[in-house]
């Protein structure tokens, strides 16, 4: 007996040494930061009033940012959803990930960050729009909408009692629910384990269909209209007046909710019929006295209120979520991340959706809450990428970044120094050409002065179009300065860069033909 209890005490003594053996960094490691990865798709700086309230306000959104860091630079690589979403599953270009355009299938045999973390223990999920077309992997449990999914009563896969996808079916409103089963998983989690969450929103992208609650929000204000409403294209090469992506022609009746509820079912249909029956009977009453103008100001402001009472949903599960940390004593211990998939054009240039190379689709909103790391309300301007993400979450779990990645962590940034050698240049590349919206092939370079980019190829044709903007000059990017000499040694400068930026990240020749997946290293 006597011998077991001095068995015991020295087993307690062992304990404590190590314990105060620790180095700060071990014993920070044994306490490991939750991460809350929230994420939209085509959610647009214009449409968050942390940076710029002309639009909406966006309080929850904006707490983020109040009590984090704003950045105000955050480029995607290739401004589309689907290939968006590998490169933060990667940390790597789309020509290494294999994920060009939408379509694609994502290979989820290759290494990503949820893998990563998960076998460091982390405990992973991912909940609403995953959109790679391949079953999630890495994570502890999914549950994703099929494909883009629809904004009411979306069906979701999750894996089933023998690991296999299972369908499920659900009755609400998708922003909702996908906001209601975060809640419910982090409720449910081990709660020994760190977690990684990703809570991915379908909203707001199109056809920017609005929840219940808000279906009649700003039906008695005008939104503004974006200077560039009105642009005629003269300033730049073929690529932006061959695009199909206008206010004016190819937003379609179900777009403008003049036809088309989509999956509601009869309860819902009344409740989407009481609010746009007379905004629709009001519209075609005043139609015929209308001039082309104004049917363009009227679909501007249809589609741009849509828009906007799609992201107050997605801003009140931004509160939900925060509130959820603040009561169960998660805030201090976890960052806290929201981002969108790329920008969007909310009738800059005439325009609705991404793509293009130009800063509204290019830039990508990013607020990080990191409590104890990041001073409250900091502004970073420095070139960050969702090509950064994966390494970003390696490095705040203390996991080692693996060597191919492509991107950098965000950790000193978050910490509020900036690397000396921290990138100046950022190199960019759409490839969904031919494809929806006929926006041209595209690569370029930008230092966030000034942005030189090449068209190559568009409707199946080589094309060899350059484009050079003086951004502080024309912040609009409405007259391309490429042929102009004043500019010609900043042209030289801007190739040299671009050259060197393909090189470092093994960037294949140009082609016209549908490119492969890269293979497997
Ligand atoms: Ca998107």
């Amino acid at each position: 007996m006597k011998l077991s209890i001095l068995f015991i005490c020295a087993e307690v003594f062992v304990v404590g040494v190590s314990l105060a053996l620790l180095s700060p960094t071990e014993s920070l490691a044994a306490n490991k930061p939750n991460i809350l990865f929230i994420f939209s798709d085509d959610h647009c700086e214009q449409a968050i009033s942390a940076y710029d309230s002309a639009r909406i306000t966006t309080p929850n959104l904006d707490r983020i940012a109040q009590e984090g860091m704003r950045f105000t630079r955050c480029y995607v690589t290739n401004s589309i959803c689907g290939p968006s979403r590998a490169v933060i599953q990667t940390g790597k270009y789309s020509h290494l990930n294999g994920f060009f355009r939408n379509g694609n299938r994502f290979n989820g045999d290759q290494q990503t960050f949820p893998k990563l973390l998960q076998q460091a223990n982390y405990q992973t999920a991912v909940i609403g729009k995953w959109h790679l077309v391949s079953t999630p992997q890495g994570f502890d449990y999914y549950d994703v909408l099929k494909g883009q999914g629809p904004y009411y009563n979306p069906p979701m896969l999750t894996a089933g009692p023998d690991g296999e996808p299972l369908t499920r079916e659900h009755t609400g409103y998708t922003t909702d629910i996908i906001t209601d089963k975060a809640l419910a998983w982090l409720e449910s989690r081990d709660k020994d384990q760190p977690f990684m969450l990703m809570c991915q929103h379908k909203a707001p992208h199109r056809n920017w269909m609005p929840g219940p609650k808000y279906l009649n929000w700003l039906d008695d204000v005008t939104i503004p209209e974006p200077e560039t409403l009105w642009d005629d294209y003269s300033g730049r090469t073929q690529a932006a007046s061959k695009q199909a992506m206008t206010i004016r022609e190819h937003l379609n009746a179900n777009d403008l909710k003049l036809t088309g509820r989509g999956p509601l079912n009869e309860e819902q249909k009344k409740v989407w019929d009481a609010a746009y029956g007379p905004k629709n009977e009001a519209f075609r009453a005043a139609e015929p006295n209308m001039t082309e103008e104004d049917i363009v100001r009227w679909k501007y402001q249809r589609y741009a209120k849509d828009y906007l009472r799609c992201v107050k949903s997605v801003d009140d599960s931004v509160g939900r979520l925060l509130q959820y940390l603040d009561d169960s004593g998660l805030a201090e211990n976890t960052i806290v991340i929201y981002s969108s998939d790329q920008g969007w054009y909310l009738g800059e240039h005439g325009w609705f959706d991404k793509r293009w190379m130009y800063e509204e689709s290019l830039k990508t909103p990013l607020l990080v809450r990191w409590p104890g790391v990041t001073q409250a309300g900091a502004t970073n301007e420095s070139i960050v990428s969702n090509l950064d993400f994966a390494e970003t979450f390696l490095d705040v779990a203390g996991v080692t970044v693996p060597d191919d990645m492509q991107g950098r962590s965000l950790v000193p940034l978050l910490q509020g120094s900036v690397p000396n050698d921290w990138r100046q240049a950022f190199y960019y590349h759409y490839y969904e050409n031919p494809g929806g919206h006929n926006v041209a092939r595209h690569y370029g370079v930008t230092n966030g002065q000034y942005k030189l980019i090449h068209f190559y190829a568009l409707a199946r044709q080589s094309i060899d179009d350059w484009e050079l903007f003086d951004l502080k000059r024309d912040p609009h990017e409405l007259q391309s300065v490429y042929d102009d000499p004043k500019y010609a040694e900043v042209r030289s400068e801007m190739l040299a860069q671009l050259n060197e930026l393909r090189t470092m990240y093994q960037v294949p020749e140009d082609t016209i033909e549908e490119p492969q997946p890269a293979r497997r290293r």
